[in-house]
Order: structure tokens, then sequence, then C-alpha cells
């Protein structure tokens, strides 16, 4: 049968193989057969040697003979012994040497990194940038701290605002205290009356250099004008005659019907409106030099149940 020609292997080596370089020099079928039969024999002569070497693999350092049959020869089963050691060396020496490199580069590293100071200072610079991030987390606490402080100084300021806003109302309480004060906005005066600039230098009075009804307060343009007592506003215009942008207060003072003007303001700047109560001191507007005017200053009258009077000599006995 088929099966017991063939090779325990399965192998069947027939005629339709093509014919090797070794049939192709012998000529007659007798060498072919012969050459065919050593071409079977060898092959199973390696299939022996390859499952030689793979029980040899598997039980690596032990050496064991291979169980080889009787069929093969002995070239062979010498042949099959030397891949078996080859094997062997393969397997274990190279591995050997495969290491070897290895452990020398890992050698080779440490000694650059002990003696390349360079290298280590690579590192070090790495680890100081990483502290440095942890010191931006120790700048966010010093501004929170700084945050703190500020918080802290608003809340003194508030304090010492609500402090004076106090004393004011106490000394404003004797005409009206009714409406709430802006401390900010308000002149720190504490009289019925105010002087309508905190700083200021005295100009023109009163009928100096010709027609004058009013008094000349030399001012930095934006010095803040207070209203110098409370009342009702009557006039509140960006352009007011010769006055430019100005202001006009009825008061009640000491039973008088009074009326104060603020002249020259600037542009914009007035925070008041015609019919607006307005407190002592309270902020009404900024020096400017608008309407008939040279240079910043504010321009201020009074009059007395509709009479003028001299402006600077009724600040002098009524303001405080
Ligand atoms: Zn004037």
């Amino acid at each position: 049968m088929a099966e017991e020609n063939s090779s325990p292997e399965g192998e069947n080596p027939t005629e339709t193989t093509p014919p090797t370089r070794r049939s192709r020099r012998s000529e007659t079928p007798a060498a072919r057969r012969t050459a065919a039969v050593a071409q079977r024999k060898s092959a199973v002569a390696e299939r022996k040697a390859a499952v030689a070497a793979r029980k040899a693999a598997a039980t690596a350092p032990v050496r064991t003979t291979p169980k080889a049959p009787s069929r093969v020869t002995k070239p062979l089963r010498s042949m099959v012994i030397l891949s078996m050691v080859g094997g062997l060396v393969a397997t274990a020496a190279i591995p050997a040497f495969a290491a070897m490199p290895q452990s020398e580069e890992a050698i080779t590293q440490h000694q650059i990194a002990a003696d390349n100071a360079q290298s280590l200072l690579v590192a070090s610079d790495a680890s100081a940038s990483q502290i440095q991030r942890e010191s931006y987390s120790a700048t966010t606490q010093e501004e929170i701290d700084e945050k703190k402080a500020k918080e802290a100084a608003e809340a003194a300021a508030v304090a010492r605002a609500e402090a004076a806003a106090a004393a004011a109302a106490a000394a404003a309480s004797s005409s009206s205290s009714s409406v709430p004060m802006n401390i900010s906005l308000t002149s720190p005066g504490t009289g019925e009356v105010r002087w309508p600039l905190l700083t200021f230098t005295k100009g023109r009075g009163l009928g100096d250099s010709g027609y004058h009804q009013g008094v000349d307060l030399l001012a930095d343009g934006g010095t803040p004008i207070y209203a110098a007592a409370a009342g009702v506003v009557r006039v509140s215009s960006e352009s007011h005659y010769g006055y430019g942008v100005a202001v006009t207060i009825d008061h009640v003072v000491g039973g008088q019907q009074v009326n104060t003007v603020y002249g020259h303001m600037t542009y914009g700047s007035r925070q008041v409106q015609a019919g607006q109560y307005v407190e002592a001191g309270q902020l009404i507007g900024l020096v400017g030099s608008t309407g008939r005017s040279t240079a910043n200053h504010l321009h201020f009258e009074v009059h007395i149940n509709g009479s003028v009077v001299d402006p600077w000599a009724w600040l002098q006995v009524n303001a405080g």
C-alpha cells in the first residue's frame, strides 16, 4: 500500500517531484531510485534531528542522548549530536554573550553619569525647575497673603470711613440726617457752611478789577467743588452765560434766603441736577476754566435775599 511505501511522516516523494541536479546527472532509473531513497533517508534524518533538537531545547541543560532509532546511520547520528551541541551552544552561549554587552553598557552609562558632571548638572537643573514650579504655588500663597493684607487694609479704610461718616452724621444731625452720606463725595468740614474748595489760592475778590460779583478761588483743573451748604439746586448747566459750566444752589442759612453760584467748572463734571437736594459739603463738580475764564479757578458768588454779598467775607464768617 502507499502508506507502507511512504515515510512515517507521511511524505510521499513521487516521480512527479522535479528532478534534482544529482538525479539529472544520473541517467539510469536504478540510480534515480537510489538517489530518491537517499533523499528520503536524509529527509528522515533531518526530521529526527529537528525532533531531537526540540527535545534538547525543552530540557536545556540536561544532556540527553536522543533516542535515535537504529535506522539512523552513525554519521547521521553524530551529525545530530553535533547539531544538538550547536543548538545548546546557541541557546546557552548566545544569551550569555547578549547579556554581557548589556551589562557593560549599563556600567558604561553609570560611569558616564558618575564621570560626566554635565549630565548630573542637567539632572539637577531638571529638579531645580520642578522646585521652581512648586515655588509658583508658594507665589500664589504670597499673592493670597497680599490679597488678605489688601482686604485688611480695605477693611481698615472702610472702618475709618465709617467712623468719619458717623462723626459727620452726628455733626449734621442738627440740620438733617435723613439722607445717607457718601464720605468720599463730601467735604470733611463739619459746619452748616463749608468751604467750596479744600485747597486753593485766593484770586480776585468782590469788585476787584472792575465789575466782579464773586471771589476767584484758584485751583488745579479737576479739583473737587463742594456745596457751601445744604439746599436745593436751582441751576445746573453746561453753558450758563459767562459762568460756563455752572451750578447754583438755594439755601436757608440762619433764617436767610441764600443763593450760591459755582462757575467755570470742567465740562461734564457736574454731579447734581436742578431741583436736587444736596448736603452741605456734597461734591457738585470739578474746577475748570469754561465760560468767560482764562485759567482754572472757581468763581464763587453769594446772594442773600437777592443781593450780592462779599463771598470771601461770608465764607470767613460762616464756613467751618
Ligand atoms: Zn470770578
